[in-house]
């Protein structure tokens, strides 16, 4: 059946095409497979490996330098948890970080000299030592992004690039710009703009707020307020469940968040924050609102990216301040095994993405890719389910917030047109499938395929298995 293009409203274009050239360590089930799977790495200058979750492993616990030590002492090596807010190096990148056992801690993060854990704002220490990847890398993922997403049907994304790998951000942004000029990307990109307060005064200074280089537009701030549920690094108002002193980690304190949002918003920048745990939420919508008073925006299109646990009441405050919510039902697939063990009986007030939609607050879908996969079906299918894929076998996650098929749709193309700062949904970018996602069980939602994809009337993708 002919669909419009999806549009995904927070996912990570150059990440997405970078772990395609790591270790993959999703599917480890203990510390030795973990360890195997990087010692198969040809990498010659650093071994990175991606996507490891304690709790997937045996014994459930974090792997250490101690484990990655047996693998190699002269390459560094950088695991990064799924969550991707939590790496564990060896003693070599210790050193080249230069960390040792007296090293100073630093604000909004933490690591540990003895395991060669990092969190949060700790992991751009090692993230600015690693050996950095040349121009023709970078080109290399990006090309190998676009056709993921145009395999998956998606036309358009909003994508946080700036921050990703330790390069200069107008690097990145003028390697991206060359390749739409050359016509080497369909895929059409609106810039969440990951920057610190003074990269982005630099990049305010320099003309860029809201520039469109066609195909490649310069949309809103990208805001981190919180870490991951998974990593106990999501900020919460009441302690994580038997850890009464554990509250999670808020990345910046009230006024550098305020400061931060209004320099922006000031601008004619909108803002987009990242906030998973309800204190990092409400710390997130209440900056805005005390931004927007001051500036008086009435057209602006700041979002909350994730709101996971987002209660009842901040989403009433988010719809009177018309501040929307860009989310991710596919998270559910990893969550949906953590959730209670996090935050015990409160999980009944979480992913409430059915009271979103139905407030009336403009609801996106999208996958935050790469940390779970960009396939808007499988998104979908969470959403409309509220199951995950991953482990069929639990039970669904609070049914009742499930959404239909029409509105996760919905969901997924004309409501993320907000946040990719266009009019309304392009009719020249469609995708033909080979199942009507409207009329086909529930279950197979998720295996539908992708048999042909166009942006402006022009075909960029056909798949070659078509029968
Ligand atoms: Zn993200």
């Amino acid at each position: 059946m002919k669909l419009p293009g999806f549009i995904d409203s927070h996912m990570h274009f150059l990440g997405l095409g970078y772990v395609n050239f790591n270790t993959d360590l999703s599917s480890a089930k203990s510390i030795k497979e973990l360890q195997s799977e990087l010692s198969n790495s040809k990498s010659k200058n650093i071994i990175i490996g991606r996507g490891w979750d304690q709790e997937n492993l045996i014994n459930k616990r974090m792997p250490t330098k101690r484990d990655l030590n047996l693998i190699s002492r002269d390459l560094p090596i950088v695991i990064i948890r799924v969550c991707g807010h939590i790496l564990v190096v060896n003693d070599k990148m210790l050193e080249l970080a230069n960390i040792s056992n007296e090293s100073k801690q630093i604000p909004g993060g933490s690591f540990d000299f003895e395991t060669g854990i990092f969190t949060e704002n700790a992991i751009y220490i090692i993230y600015n030592k690693m050996p950095k990847p040349t121009k023709e890398d970078i080109i290399k993922y990006l090309m190998t992004a676009n056709d993921i997403l145009l395999s998956k049907g998606i036309t358009q994304v909003a994508s946080d690039d700036f921050s990703t790998l330790p390069l200069d951000y107008e690097f990145v942004l003028s390697t991206i710009k060359e390749l739409y000029k050359k016509g080497l990307l369909q895929v059409k990109i609106t810039e969440q703009v990951n920057l610190n307060y003074n990269l982005l005064k630099d990049f305010i200074s320099k003309g860029y707020v809201n520039k469109n280089f066609g195909g490649f537009r310069m949309g809103p701030l990208k805001i981190l307020a919180d870490g991951s549920l998974g990593g106990k690094t999501a900020s919460l108002i009441k302690p994580y469940e038997n850890e009464p002193n554990n509250y999670g980690i808020k990345t910046y304190s009230d006024d550098e968040l305020f400061k931060l949002i209004n320099l922006a918003d000031s601008n004619n920048m909108d803002v987009v924050i990242h906030a998973i745990g309800d204190d990092a939420s409400e710390q997130a919508i209440n900056a805005l609102i005390k931004s927007l008073e001051v500036t008086k925006r009435e057209n602006h299109n700041h979002a909350i990216i994730h709101a996971q646990l987002t209660t009842k009441r901040q989403i009433e405050k988010m719809k009177k301040w018309n501040i929307g919510a860009i989310i991710q039902p596919i998270f559910l697939n990893s969550d949906i095994q953590i959730i209670e063990s996090r935050i015990g009986k409160r999980h009944l007030e979480s992913y409430l993405f059915k009271t979103m939609f139905d407030s009336g607050i403009n609801v996106g879908f999208s996958t935050d890719s790469p940390i779970e996969p960009v396939n808007p079906f499988a998104n979908i299918y969470t959403a409309v389910t509220r199951r995950s894929i991953k482990f069929p076998e639990l039970e669904p996650f609070l049914v009742e917030e499930s959404l239909t098929v029409k509105n996760a749709v919905i969901c997924y193309t004309s409501n993320n047109v907000r946040y990719v700062y266009e009019n309304k949904l392009n009719d020249g970018d469609f995708i033909i499938t080979d199942e009507n996602i409207y009329s086909c069980p529930f279950d197979r939602i998720k295996d539908i395929k992708v048999l042909e994809t166009y942006i402006d009337n022009k075909l960029v993708y056909k798949n070659k298995e078509e029968v």
